[in-house]
C-alpha cells in the first residue's frame, strides 16, 4: 500500500499550526529557556509506550513539551556563539526536503535533487568568489567542511609525496606537518584529530586574533615535506580575517596545502563593502563554510569547496558495485562527501539563495556587518564598558572591567531575558560576546539590546 495524503495531513497541519505559534511567540517570548534539559528530560522521559500514538498527537505532545526548553535561537535578539536564523524560503525547502525523502547520492537516480545542488553549488562559487572548477559538497556543518577539505589536503599532500594513503594508510607515512594560527577555532583540531594528523603546530597571532605572517614565514622555513596551513577567515571574538592572499604566497613556496576556514566569514565575499577583508582567499585550495550561519538557512547546513577536486574524489568518493555509476560526467553527490546516505540539504540553500538573489545576499551581509557596528557603538557607549575588538564584520567583544565585573554583567543579561549574549575568554580577559547573524535582526531589536545589556551593566 503507498501512503496516502489523508495519513499525513493531520499531523503536517498540526506541525505548521505550532511552527506559526512558536514564530509568533518570538517577539516577546524571552530568549532564553524558561526550563532546562534535566527538567525536560522527565518530560519527554518514562518507559517507552507499549503501543501507538496518533501521528498528530504525537506532534502536538512534541510542541506542548518542548515549549518551555527552546531557547528563541531565531530570534532577531539572538546573539549567542555564531547562529543563524532561517529565513523563510529556507525553512519551507527544508520541509520539502523531507517530503520528497531523497537520498541524494547519485545523480541518476535522484536527478532533481542533483540538479539543485549542482545549481546551489554554482551560486554559492560565484558569490563567495571562488574558483569555477572547483567541486562543493553540502555537509552537515563548518566542522565536517573542515574534516572534508583537510582530507582532500591529505590526500594531495600524501600524493604528491609518493605516498600510497589508501593502500597503506597513514602508519609509516611521512609525516603531514600541519600549521594553523593560535586562535583557529577548536574543531579544525577535532577535524586534524579526525584524519590522525595531530594537534597542530601554532603559529602566533595578533591582536586581533589574525596569523602573524612573519612568525608563518618562520614556521614554514622551519621543516620540509608535505604540509597542509590552516587559515581563518572570520575569528569567532573579533570577526578578523588572516591575510589569506600574503599566506598562501607564502605557503605556495612550501608547496603547502592551504585551507581556510571560513564558516561564518566567506560570506564577506557577498557584498562589495566586506569583499576586501578576503583578498587573495580563491588562492587556496580548499575552504569551508556554514549556511546555517551567516545564509541563514536551518541546521544542519555545511559547505565544502575543493579546488582540487581529484584530491576530494580521491578522498571521498564510494566505489561499490551496486551503486551503478554513470560513465562520464559529472561527479555524484556522493564523490564529494564523507556520507553515503544523506540529506539534500543543498536544497535549503538553494531556495535561500533563489529568494534573496545577488543583491538580497549583499544586503544580508551589509545588514549583519551595521547591526554589530551599532552594537558596540551602543555598548561600547555604557559606562565602564570596553570594546575589544576591531568590528569589521559581525562579532563584537566587550567588557566592563575586570573579569568577575564582565561574568556578573552577562549572567544579569541572560537573567534579563531579552537578549542573548555569550560569555566568553579571549585574549586572556573574560568577554561578553556579540555575534550578529540573523536575518531578521532589525533596528529595533539592536536597540533593545543594547539597552538590555544597559540594564546588566548598571549598578
Ligand atoms: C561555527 C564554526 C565552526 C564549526 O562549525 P559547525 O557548523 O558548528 O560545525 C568552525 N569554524 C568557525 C570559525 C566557526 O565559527
Amino acid at each position: 500500500m503507498t501512503a496516502r495524503p489523508e495519513d499525513y495531513a493531520p499531523a503536517l497541519d498540526h506541525a505548521v499550526a505550532h511552527t506559526l505559534a512558536w514564530l509568533s511567540s518570538l517577539p516577546d517570548r524571552p530568549v532564553r529557556p524558561r526550563a532546562d534539559a534535566d527538567e525536560l528530560a522527565a518530560a519527554f522521559g518514562g518507559p517507552l509506550p507499549d503501543g501507538p500514538t496518533d501521528a498528530a498527537e504525537v506532534v502536538d505532545e512534541l510542541a506542548r513539551r518542548a515549549e518551555p526548553g527552546l531557547m528563541a535561537m531565531p530570534s532577531g535578539r539572538f546573539f549567542g556563539w555564531v547562529i543563524g536564523g532561517t529565513l523563510p524560503a529556507a525553512l519551507a525547502a527544508d520541509w520539502l526536503v523531507s517530503a520528497w525523502d531523497q537520498n541524494a547520492t547519485l545523480r541518476y537516480a535522484t536527478p532533481a535533487v542533483a540538479a539543485i545542488e549542482e545549481a546551489a553549488a554554482r551560486w554559492v562559487l560565484d558569490l563567495l568568489g571562488l574558483p569555477g572548477h572547483a567541486d562543493v559538497g553540502f555537509v552537515t556543518g563548518a566542522t565536517m567542511a573542515n574534516f572534508t577539505g583537510l582530507a582532500a589536503g591529505r590526500q594531495h599532500v600524501l600524493a604528491e609525496a609518493g605516498w600510497d594513503l589508501d593502500t597503506l594508510g597513514l602508519t609509516g607515512a611521512p609525516r603531514v606537518r600541519v600549521i594553523a594560527g593560535a586562535e583557529r577555532h577548536a574543531t579544525l583540531d577535532q577535524a586534524l584529530r579526525y584524519l590522525g594528523l595531530g594537534a597542530p603546530t601554532l603559529v602566533p597571532a595578533d591582536g586581533e586574533g589574525r596569523i602573524r605572517l612573519d612568525a608563518l614565514a618562520d614556521e614554514l622555513a622551519r621543516g620540509a615535506g608535505p604540509a597542509i596551513l590552516c587559515l581563518q577567515a572570520g575569528n569567532i571574538h573579533s570577526g578578523a580575517y588572516d591575510d589569506i592572499g600574503a599566506a598562501c604566497a607564502l605557503a605556495r613556496q612550501h608547496g603547502a596545502w592551504v585551507h581556510v576556514d571560513g564558516a561564518f566569514g566567506l560570506w564577506a565575499a557577498a557584498s562589495p563593502a566586506t569583499r576586501h577583508l578576503l583578498s587573495g582567499h580563491e588562492l587556496a585550495d580548499s575552504w569551508a563554510t556554514d549556511a546555517h550561519k551567516t545564509l541563514n538557512v536551518p541546521y544542519d547546513c555545511g559547505i565544502v569547496v575543493v579546488a582540487r577536486p581529484a584530491a576530494l574524489r580521491a578522498a571521498m568518493g564510494t566505489q561499490a558495485s551496486y551503486l551503478v555509476r554513470a560513465e562520464a560526467g559529472p561527479a555524484d553527490p556522493q564523490d564529494k562527501v564523507p556520507e553515503l546516505s544523506r540529506r539534500a540539504r543543498s536544497v535549503p540553500v538553494w531556495a535561500a539563495l533563489r529568494s534573496l538573489g545577488r543583491t538580497g545576499v549583499a544586503d544580508l551581509v551589509d545588514r549583519l556587518t551595521r547591526h554589530a557596528r551599532a552594537l558596540a557603538d551602543g555598548i561600547g557607549a555604557i559606562e565602564g564598558a570596553t570594546i575589544r575588538n576591531d568590528v569589521v564584520f559581525t562579532q563584537v567583544c566587550a567588557t566592563f572591567g575586570d573579569d568577575a565585573r564582565t561574568r556578573e554583567v552577562t549572567a544579569r543579561l541572560l537573567a534579563d531575558g531579552t537578549a542573548w549574549m555569550s560569555g566568553s575568554r579571549w585574549q586572556d580577559r573574560d568577554v561578553l560576546r556579540v555575534s550578529v547573524s540573523n536575518w531578521s535582526t532589525d533596528d529595533a531589536d539592536v536597540a533593545a539590546s543594547i539597552e538590555a545589556v544597559r540594564r546588566a551593566a548598571a549598578r
